[in-house]
């Protein structure tokens, strides 16, 4: 069930301060992105390709799908042709990847590259060190790579109750995302999205400095 109310109380409070809500529908009907969508909802994240691709299909054209999974080189094809924003890049075979299925596809595709930031091993990304060598490779690569755009850093904290240890974790990928966009090759301006933030954890994430949070159960009910 959509939980009309705390959407617009969210919407509100995000535009406001700049923030863009992304609405995590994963595991969730058509029906319940529809009701959203006919509020003014535009921007939807899904974490499973399959899913995703059949959701696309039958949902309104103007959405903007971001893909916040862990992502497969080898299903990219099948998001490619639609795809807005691909939140989790953490290897050159997935960028290469993305470069050859949006080339084919006649796009550019934007990305962000996941950067790990959490005291557990089950997450993916990369940490500082190896962004910065994903960066090298990337500037070095960039005219053969003209189809893939990386445009920020996303990053998922620690599920723990602990809002301190999660305010630090979010902080270290803040500073690196301002690092990055004062010093490194992509252009304050194109390199622009810090995505952090969940339902147990956006209000902290703001606060750090996050620009895009990504919601699923706030908004649609436990999974
Ligand atoms: C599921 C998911 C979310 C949303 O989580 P909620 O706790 O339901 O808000 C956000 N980001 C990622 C990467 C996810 O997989």
């Amino acid at each position: 069930m959509v939980n009309k109310l705390v959407w617009a109380e969210l919407h509100k409070e995000l535009s406001s301060k700049n923030v863009l809500l992304i609405a995590v529908s994963k595991t969730k009907p058509l029906g319940d992105i529809q009701e959203l969508y006919d509020l003014g909802q535009r921007d939807f994240g899904e974490n499973y390709v399959q899913e995703l691709e059949e959701k696309q299909a039958e949902l309104p054209a103007d959405i903007r799908w971001h893909f916040i999974g862990h992502l497969q080189s080898n299903k990219v094809k099948y998001i490619a042709p639609f795809v807005h924003l691909i939140h989790t890049i953490d290897s050159f075979k997935l960028l290469e990847e993305i470069n050859k299925k949006a080339e084919k596809a006649g796009r550019v595709i934007d990305g962000l590259l996941q950067m790990y930031i959490a005291d557990e091993d089950t997450k993916f990304g990369m940490d500082e060190k190896e962004i910065i060598r994903f960066l090298d490779y990337y500037e070095a690569q960039r005219s053969r790579l003209s189809h893939v755009r990386i445009c920020g850093l996303m990053g998922m904290a620690t599920n723990t109750e602990n809002a301190q240890q999660v305010a630090q974790e979010f902080t270290r990928l803040h500073n690196f995302f301002i690092f990055l966009k004062d010093t490194s090759f992509l252009g304050k301006d194109y390199f622009s999205v810090c995505s952090m933030g969940m339902s147990a954890d956006y209000t902290i994430a703001i606060a750090a400095g996050s620009n895009m949070v990504r919601i699923g159960s706030l908004l649609f009910g436990q999974r």
